[in-house]
């Protein structure tokens, strides 16, 4: 098996602005493996507030030695290899995983989706999300993208979150979910802005206080008129069972999971604690939106725009009509290069 890897630097269309800061590119290493003449492809997608850079991914794959294995099927094997290279590096990590998921798709001649037995038609509406900013600009994304969604999300946590919901709901009667990333310090305050949320036509809120307050997250989803999802106090499988009876349901992601390979586990996880099961994204290319498209007819709620967020995507994959996520029936994890 042959590793290959080159930066790839994702241009965001919109600066775009949350509670942590606001950026216009986000950095990412394209990853392929070659075998028998067949190509997977594979991604790391890196948000500066993560901690991993094209640096970080770059040395961490350079010390990977693929060639002790000569069978890519051998995925579990090869990924505990690769998962104790080093600790951390989860998109570095999710790179290799994606691209043998591809590969060993491609062999097989068959999409992800359907040999974990899901039914394409199941898969979800997705989010697509609006970034914070002046009530203007919040109303011109929003009518940007006009007809084209069926629901929208909302980045919260800023001085006035209530101004910010009142311009969009100016603009859109769909329905919305809203991520306060970690930006509310109060429980109380919280959860009197929940309330006045769902009034609003808020579905459900993700990750409402600080990642650690774990015993004030129970508290709130308690006393929750919406659901409350966890996304940054989850990262990987073992993070799923302290979150029983703490959240609603958590949002897996690609890059911080180490790939599909654990958020499958984990969506099994989950599921079998009750919990309700999100499927998130970074800004990506269309190779990990796709990738992490493939198990969405597994999810409550997608939130799989990254690649719309980009003007440099060099893969055609998954789609979106009407809202709807539609998997490609490409084999892997469907998708071509454009
Ligand atoms: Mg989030």
């Amino acid at each position: 098996m042959q590793l290959r890897f080159y930066p790839y630097v994702l241009k965001l269309a919109h600066e775009f602005a949350v509670a942590a800061g606001s950026r216009s590119v986000t950095p990412g290493v394209q990853v392929e493996i070659e075998y028998e003449g067949v190509t997977g492809y594979g991604e790391a997608s890196m948000p500066p507030y993560l901690g991993e850079s094209i640096e970080s991914v770059v040395s961490f794959l350079q010390q990977l030695d693929l060639n002790r294995f000569s069978d890519p099927f051998c995925m579990e094997d090869i990924l505990h290899y690769v998962d104790d290279v080093a600790v951390g590096n989860a998109a570095a990590k999710a790179s290799v995983d994606i691209a043998l998921h591809d590969l060993t798709g491609k062999l097989m001649g068959l999409p992800w989706h359907k040999i974990w037995g899901l039914d394409a038609a199941s898969a979800p509406c997705t989010t697509y999300t609006i970034g914070m900013g002046t009530p203007e600009v919040v109303k011109e994304k929003v009518l940007e993208v006009e007809g084209r969604f069926r629901v929208l999300k909302v980045k919260l946590g800023s001085d006035d979150d209530r101004a910010l919901v009142r311009s969009v709901r100016a603009v859109t009667s769909l329905p919305l979910t809203v991520d306060v990333n970690q930006g509310w310090r109060d429980r109380q305050k919280a959860l009197d802005d929940i309330a006045w949320l769902a009034e609003q036509g808020v579905m459900m809120v993700e990750q409402p206080l600080p990642k650690d307050r774990l015993d004030d997250l129970a508290w709130l989803t308690e006393r929750s008129p919406l659901p409350i999802f966890a996304d940054e106090s989850v990262q990987r499988l073992a993070d799923v069972r302290r979150l029983e009876g703490v959240v609603s349901g958590i949002n897996i992601k690609l890059m911080k999971c180490t790939g599909m390979r654990e958020a499958w586990k984990m969506v099994n996880l989950a599921r079998a604690l009750g919990l309700k099961v999100m499927l998130g994204c970074m800004t990506e290319t269309s190779c990990a939106v796709s990738a992490a498209a493939q198990l969405s007819p597994m999810a409550d709620y997608a939130d799989l725009d990254g690649n719309l967020l980009i003007s440099n995507d060099p893969f055609r994959g998954m789609q979106v009509k009407d809202g709807k996520i539609v998997l490609a029936s490409a084999p892997g994890i469907g998708i071509m290069k454009v």
